[in-house]
């Protein structure tokens, strides 16, 4: 499959110097056209960090400290997102790649009609459409998210969490992207609605061929209906695989770990059954994997050099990749 979206050695700090924290490292990462590729990772992995950055969106005091993001639009030669002006990346954001944030659905006006917002997207990026043609455009997408005409004139306080939810999703699908990043946008919501809003944009992918990039605690989700999955811990990717693959047989204890946990439904910090501990400070991560202080497979070599990611030399792992010193899975070659 060709890549839409190409994360290469990417790297985020929060802050300068010595006082810096490492929020994402080293992150290279390929999201293929039309794929949904699923980021789980327990809170504070950098999973939020890593949407925000590639988009650059990034609030302050974060800064891209390093890597390239190549987007591949479906004509035309492809470009690094990391090099476009501030025009260039307003055009790109919504047109091209768009996100659907951690409680995206707080942040629709609330004293605009819901149609209003997403005349307002469409008009910004597409002038030359005509007024009724923008209404037409909004009602149809919010048809598509299931949002009946009737409810097209509501306010945002007007409609449930889940259906603002959809408008949301809406927004971003509006001026058909090529990439839709989500990140946790069912985090609020409850388990049924956050399957029901997933199997629904899946459904959407399958109409429209656009890639999701879905990040979730939720693995089980991810598990169902994600093709390929990355799981992320202490900023750094531990190790890719399909879906299937991963569960199946995942290679990375941690991986192991979160499989058998149960998520945690709101973004604190906290103990996953399936594995002991919690996740490592930035401010003082430990030597070799970050991982090595919970991992009960853990030896020598783990706590003085950090595992690169790369497809593992045992038996005939091609398309998946693993940062881990256990025997079997020390890399053949590393992704770069
Ligand atoms: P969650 O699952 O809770 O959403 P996450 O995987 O999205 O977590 P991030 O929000 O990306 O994690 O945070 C990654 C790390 O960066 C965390 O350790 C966090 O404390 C740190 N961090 C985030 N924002 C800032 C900031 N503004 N200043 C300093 N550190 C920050
Ligand atoms: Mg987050």
């Amino acid at each position: 499959k060709a890549p839409v979206l190409e994360i290469k050695n990417f790297h985020v700090d929060y802050g300068l110097g010595s006082e810096a924290v490492q929020a994402v490292r080293d992150v290279t990462l390929t999201l293929h056209r039309g794929e949904v590729l699923g980021l789980a990772g327990e809170s504070g992995s950098g999973k939020s960090t890593l949407a925000y950055g590639v988009t650059r969106l990034l609030p302050p005091p974060g800064v891209i400290s390093g890597g390239s993001v190549i987007y591949h639009p479906p004509n035309g030669d492809a470009y690094d997102v990391m090099a476009l002006t501030d025009a260039e990346l307003r055009k790109f954001r919504w047109a091209e790649t768009s996100i659907v944030f951690q409680g995206a659905m707080n942040s629709l006006n609330p004293v605009h009609k819901i149609s209003t917002q997403m005349i307002d997207v469409i008009k910004a990026h597409e002038p030359q459409l005509s007024p009724s043609a923008r209404v037409a455009r909004a009602q149809e997408m919010l048809k598509l998210v299931g949002i009946s005409a009737d409810r097209m004139d509501a306010y945002p306080h007007q409609l449930s969490g889940g259906m603002r939810q959809r408008v949301m999703i809406g927004m971003a699908l509006v001026l058909e992207p090529q990439v839709v990043i989500m990140d946790e946008p069912t985090t609020a919501l409850d388990v049924v609605m956050q399957r029901q809003i997933l199997a629904q944009l899946v459904e959407l992918r399958e109409r429209l061929g656009f890639s999701i990039l879905f990040i979730t605690h939720d693995l089980s989700l991810l598990v169902e209906f994600s093709d390929r999955i990355a799981i992320m811990y202490g900023g750094r990717i531990v190790e890719q695989a399909r879906s299937v693959d991963l569960y199946k047989d995942s290679l990375h204890p941690y991986s192991e770990g979160l499989l058998k946990s149960f998520p945690a439904l709101r973004g604190e910090r906290r103990e996953l059954a399936g594995i002991p501990g919690s996740p490592p400070d930035l401010r003082g991560m430990p030597s070799g994997c970050s991982f090595h202080p919970r991992c009960p497979q853990a030896f020598d070599r783990c706590s003085t050099e950090i595992p690169v990611l790369g497809i593992p030399a045992a038996r005939n792992y091609s398309n998946r990749s693993v940062a881990c010193w256990l025997p079997g899975r020390v890399p053949i070659s590393v992704e770069r």
